[in-house]
């Protein structure tokens, strides 16, 4: 349900002609159904709330928004995006950079957080759209390094998630220091019930604009459970789990897989065991250093490794067009989590498998979890014990 309608191409929004030759030139010729829906309304100047599934496409919503928006005579930021993690950011700044090739001298700079002071301030002052984190953003806006007031378009990937307690308050600061005449965007794949309340008081009669019915999940996606039934304690069922998820690594077919922790000392101390075996894991967590952690996803994403281990930290967001197979090793702890998760495979309708290995402890989290997300799904089938392909 991701590919729209032959006939419409990027052609049929009038885009103007370099954001149309930038989109053309990167090998986007028909616009998925999000992005028909949501780009002429936002092109508008309207404050929007966009949700479509994970992998549809949202960031090329918000791009061609900003690119229209922008006057690169200007020498200074009129758009700010806010991302909830770094590699997040990173990756919506070359996706902008990539769409807004037919712009001269376009300026598209991230602040992450990590860098001395300074060079944010070169950077800030000569670019013409900011990509960042909260924490950093908020950092340089208090220090007078960003000037706010021109910010005239604000845009929230992943928005519930940075909507969250952790997030809220330099969110807030950030919003108050902006003009108060500006467009919002804000794009996510889930938004609770409450939230959409909540956003539409930042937002001036916010459109909701979404091109999905009823189930969240992918349909390109098969789910899988894997139980492991030992007894004993932690330790023990642990390292079944290891067992498990040594065994799916080898006798399940895919190009790239993602396996995600609830911990990060799991995660590291599971590479180590995979890595002393015949698996070669990269891993990613927030206890590494920024360099080591941007190293872990751009290997992966060119595919210079074949299997990410992580915790939640790429649970959003992160486009790796590779990835088939989404473990689960740990059961996530809420229902959005576990969406955000299994996105990771199937982006833009290609087709992926979702293994969860589940201890009897936690099969009641995962029928919680399926129930939420509802659909036909609420109970999935075993992994076969010689699975090989199982994506389609
Ligand atoms: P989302 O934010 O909705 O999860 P992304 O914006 O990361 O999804 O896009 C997912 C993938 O789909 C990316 O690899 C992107 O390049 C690709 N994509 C997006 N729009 C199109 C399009 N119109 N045609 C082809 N591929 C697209
Ligand atoms: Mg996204």
């Amino acid at each position: 349900d991701v590919l729209t309608d032959d006939e419409i191409t990027f052609d049929s929004l009038l885009l103007p002609k370099h954001i149309f030759e930038g989109l053309k030139r990167n090998g986007f010729q028909k616009p998925s159904p999000i992005q028909l829906k949501a780009i002429p309304v936002g092109r508008c100047g309207f404050d929007i709330i966009v949700k479509s599934k994970s992998g549809t496409g949202k960031t090329i919503v918000f791009t061609t928004v900003a690119l229209e928006t922008i006057d690169t005579n200007k020498k200074f930021p009129t758009v700010l995006i806010l991302c909830p993690t770094r590699e997040i950011a990173v990756q919506v700044q070359e996706v902008i950079q990539l769409v807004g090739c037919c712009m001269e001298g376009l300026k598209v700079e991230s602040f992450i957080g990590g860098t001395p002071l300074q060079e944010d301030k070169d950077k800030c002052n000569n670019c013409h759209i900011v990509v960042g984190t909260p924490g950093r953003i908020k950092h340089l806006i208090n220090n007078g390094v960003l000037k706010s007031e021109y910010l005239s378009l604000f845009i929230l990937d992943e928005a519930d998630k940075l909507m969250e307690d952790s997030f809220l308050s330099d969110i807030n600061e950030i919003y108050n220091s902006l003009p108060s005449k500006k467009q919002i965007i804000t794009a996510s794949a889930t938004y609770p019930n409450s939230l959409e309340k909540y956003l539409s008081e930042y937002m001036v009669s916010p459109t909701f604009i979404t091109a999905e019915l009823g189930t969240p999940l992918l349909l390109g996606l098969k789910q899988f459970v894997s139980i492991v039934d030992k007894p004993g304690d932690m330790c023990i069922q642990i390292c079944e789990k290891v067992e498990e998820l040594r065994r799916i690594l080898s006798t399940v077919t895919f190009t790239q897989c993602l396996v995600f922790f609830n911990y990060q000392r799991r995660t590291q101390s599971i590479t180590n065991v995979l890595n002393r075996s015949e698996f070669q894991a990269t891993c990613i967590h927030a206890h590494q250093t920024q360099p080591e952690r941007l190293a872990a996803v751009n290997n992966f994403k060119s595919f210079k490794c074949r299997i990410l281990l992580s915790t939640d930290l790429t649970a959003r967001g992160i486009d790796a067009a590779n990835v088939d197979l989404v473990i689960n090793f740990d059961i996530p702890t809420d229902a959005m989590t576990y969406l955000h998760r299994m996105g990771r495979a199937g982006r833009y309708g290609s087709t992926g498998a979702c293994i969860n290995i589940t201890l009897i402890d936690e099969l009641e989290v995962l029928q919680k979890i399926l129930g939420c997300i509802g659909g036909s799904e609420i109970s999935i089938p075993k992994l076969p014990e010689f699975a090989g392909s199982i994506q389609d």
